[in-house]
């Protein structure tokens, strides 16, 4: 090989060689994580999201290809809040990799970074057997996503102690974008304070309280049971009463509850994206806020 040749290529294959070592393999459980994730990691990680935005998060199918992409994680983080009880186990059993396991650098969960809102006392399971740890769809409150960006921008310096001076330059980026936009949504549904909502699932309620919107129902009877006819009923009658403005529903639900429900009284029906990458406008977190918040905003006018 001439040997101009050869020291290119030395200088190639050390480049990649590097940065294969360099990038940590990480898997978030949801893409509100991977979005937060990739804005700290930037080049330095590679990450991917088991459930999709379009996705309820409680009920993820455990494929073979999430093992593969588990298996081969330096980190996994998850909600935690027992959201993906159902199927994150499994794949972390599955995986057979010790540090990925509950209390090893490879697995982190952020609800370790807030203080969660409905938390039940465990003998009570009047309202349903899903959550009674507390509501774990923090990531709808732009406030507590400062606290876990702080949790996943830490844990990746502790495994990549070489980037923590990145890590820590693009969470204080992250953090300062983050306040100007709360600074915006606050004042683009501060005229809405007050109005009376009734969502589907707990998925919202950070959110309505970031925004001090009073949530008076739901169309789930029972967190993760679906709407009956005899319940609808009973909304029907509180909407009225309350004078519910809006009917909010995760994009992924029917919204045939909530049609009905808006036939019949004044409340107006709105189609959200749950999640980062519930729709085509939501790609990162910003982007979904944004696009939840235009979609309030224009509802409510
Ligand atoms: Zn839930």
């Amino acid at each position: 090989m001439p040997i101009k040749l050869w020291i290119l290529f030395s200088v190639l294959s050390g480049l990649i060689t590097r940065s294969a070592i360099a990038n940590l393999r990480i898997v978030t459980t949801t893409e509100d994580l991977r979005s937060i994730t990739e804005a700290i990691g930037d080049e330095f990680i590679s990450v991917s999201s088991i459930a999709k935005g379009t996705q309820d998060p409680h009920y993820v199918e455990a494929k073979p290809s999430f093992l593969v992409a588990v298996s081969r994680a330096d980190l996994v983080i998850s909600i935690g809040l027992e959201l993906e009880s159902g199927w994150l186990p499994l794949l972390l059993r599955g995986a057979r990799q010790p540090k990925l396991l509950p209390g090893e650098p490879g697995c982190l969960s952020v609800s370790e970074a807030i203080i969660p809102i409905e938390i039940r006392a465990q003998a009570d399971r009047s309202d349903g057997d899903i959550h009674p740890l507390g509501n774990p769809h923090f990531m709808a409150d732009p406030q507590r996503v400062i606290l876990v960006a702080e949790l996943i921008s830490k844990r990746l310096s502790e495994l990549d102690p070489a980037h923590a001076k990145n890590f820590k330059q693009n969470l204080e980026r992250f953090k300062l974008k983050l306040l100007n936009k709360i600074a915006v949504w606050k004042q683009k549904m501060g005229p809405f304070k007050g109005i009376k909502v009734i969502g589907y699932h707990m998925t919202f309620n950070y959110l309505f309280k970031f925004f001090d919107f009073d949530v008076v129902g739901f169309l789930e009877p029972k967190p993760g049971i679906s709407p009956t006819a005899q319940h609808i009923l009973k909304l029907i009658e509180t909407a009225k009463i309350k004078k519910v403005k809006i009917i909010v529903i995760e994009n992924f639900f029917d919204p045939k509850p909530g049609v009905t429900l808006a036939e019949k009284t004044k409340a107006k029906l709105v189609m959200i994206p749950a999640y980062v990458g519930g729709d085509d406008s939501s790609k990162n977190y910003f982007d979904w806020m944004d696009t939840v918040v235009n979609n309030l905003e224009m509802n409510l006018k």
